[in-house]
């Protein structure tokens, strides 16, 4: 049975949740096949090219109190740290010179990054980069800012949705924020022509099977350019410091269901899988993602950005981190490259 519907996902079909659902509880029988399958699809798309994103971690201060994050307002033990612009500019001018073309801006909902400050550092990258993509990833703002740091030049924009479904929304957040906020985000970022990245944690607390069954529809039916997964892993001072950890098994067997459902889809090998399993970026590779991320935070502040335990390559220079990369990436016969990395418009 699990063949019959990994088939007809690689031919294109939809299934339903209910398949879905089945699939997902039949994991241990289906992973082998459908990574096999997985990587057959994403070759087609991109070849044996894997992409890396230039991740630089701005600002560890946010106004938001999601009950999982390690960064969240709430929690008073967290050293707080927050970049200049000139600092940012640095970090990437170092990134590009090891070869980086896209640079992810990420951090928490920093009110010192007005639009006017946030559209500026935009400005100044792509003025001295042209050739490189730029990613904002820095949660919900207005549409009228989406749309002024897009005029700024941000090409990419990642904003997980973290759940499809409101009720587990509300379990994962505080009743301050709100899951129509976040589709509307999404639906704004979209509009405005950005390429849209989406997404959420395997294993957070209170998801369920059927839960992550729902994903995948909701995956289908929005058709980001970018899906960003990764298991939720707890931090000792959040209000879910005592979880389970989501596993690198379900991680990886949805990164195969994601990619037979989306195939040109642009999907991460995310640092939180290289936590909880020490070689869990290779075999997200090998389940389908071709996209990696590495850290290009300064040195001095990468173990502040903490939001979660045990986060790895807090210690590394972002050049030791890209060497360990590729060496890593060669075993799984795949190879990292220096483009861009856009979604892919064809088969190639
Ligand atoms: N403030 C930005 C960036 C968030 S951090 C935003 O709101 O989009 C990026 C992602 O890290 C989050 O979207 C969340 O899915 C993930 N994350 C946060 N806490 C985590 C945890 N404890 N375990 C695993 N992933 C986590």
């Amino acid at each position: 049975m699990y063949k019959k519907l990994l088939e007809r996902l690689s031919a294109g079909d939809e299934l339903t949740r209910d398949e879905y659902l089945y699939l997902i509880r039949h994991r241990d029988e289906a992973r082998d096949e459908a990574a096999a399958m997985a990587r057959a699809l994403c070759e087609e798309y991109y070849g044996r090219s894997v992409f890396i994103r230039g991740l630089i971690e701005f600002t560890n201060i946010c106004r938001n109190n999601c009950f999982y994050c390690g960064i969240r307002a709430g929690n008073e033990k967290c050293e707080r740290y927050r970049l200049t612009p000139e600092e940012i500019i640095t970090c990437a001018d170092n990134g590009y010179s090891l070869g980086f073309r896209t640079f992810v801006l990420q951090g928490g909902e920093d009110p010192y990054f007005t639009d006017g400050v946030l559209c500026g550092v935009v400005r100044e990258l792509k003025r001295r980069h042209p050739d490189a993509a730029v990613t904002l990833s820095v949660g919900e703002r207005s549409r009228e800012s989406y749309a002024a740091l897009r005029e700024a030049g941000a090409d990419r924009y990642l904003l997980r949705h973290e759940t499809s479904n409101r009720r587990h929304y509300e379990k994962l957040h505080p009743a301050s924020m709100s899951f129509d906020n976040r589709q509307r985000c999404i639906d704004d970022l979209k509009e405005l022509g950005y390429q849209v990245g989406v997404g959420f944690m395997v294993g957070s607390p209170y998801q369920t099977e059927e839960d992550l069954a729902g994903e995948m529809i909701y995956l289908r039916d929005v058709k980001p350019d970018m899906v960003g997964i990764g298991p939720f892993v707890p931090h000792h001072d959040t209000p879910f410091g005592a979880f389970d950890a989501g596993s690198a098994e379900m991680t990886t067997f949805l990164l195969s269901l994601i990619r037979l459902t989306l195939p040109d889809v642009l999907l991460p090998a995310t640092t939180a899988l290289g936590t909880v399993d020490p070689a869990g970026r290779e075999k997200g590779i090998l389940a389908g993602a071709n996209v990696l991320m590495p850290n290009l935070s300064p040195a001095g502040v990468r173990g502040k950005y903490l939001l979660y335990d045990n986060k790895i390559c807090t210690g590394d220079e972002a050049a030791a981190c890209i060497e360990c990369l590729k060496a890593r990436i060669k075993k799984t016969g795949r190879e990292i490259v220096t483009a861009r990395g856009d979604r892919a418009e064809r088969r190639i």
